[in-house]
């Protein structure tokens, strides 16, 4: 986990999956209780099974259309509790998302991970 000196980043865990993500900078480290986890195999533990709802313009957002993604359950839908609310946070390599706590959005700058997420 890499710390910079204005913000403290902290850990949440959700099963066997740590994120540390940062309402100040919005930097986004991943964990798991085996070590280091690529931030795919990580938000697809966490995030897995939401369904793809839409897509939607979004103004201030990394990308200018953005994918909506709905919580199967109120169960699953805690794991967004995990992240700070309505900041965009870098997920991974050209990746951002976000969370009202009822939705999670995710914005990318690459056509073909857009693509894929879309499923298109
Ligand atoms: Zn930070």
């Amino acid at each position: 986990m890499s710390e910079n000196r204005w913000c403290e980043h902290k850990p949440v865990w959700v099963g066997r999956i740590a994120v540390s993500a940062c309402e100040d900078c919005g930097q986004v480290d991943w964990l798991s209780n085996e070590g280091p986890i690529d931030h795919a195999e990580a938000m697809a533990a966490l995030f897995g099974n939401y369904d793809l709802a839409g897509t939607m313009e979004a103004l201030g957002a990394p990308s200018s259309e953005v994918l909506v993604y709905m919580p199967p359950s109120a169960r699953k839908r805690r794991h967004l509790d995990a992240l700070p609310r309505r900041t965009w946070l870098k997920a991974g390599p050209r990746l951002w998302m976000s969370t009202d706590g009822e939705v999670l959005l995710l914005a990318t700058t690459q056509r073909l991970m857009f693509e894929n997420l879309t499923g298109a």
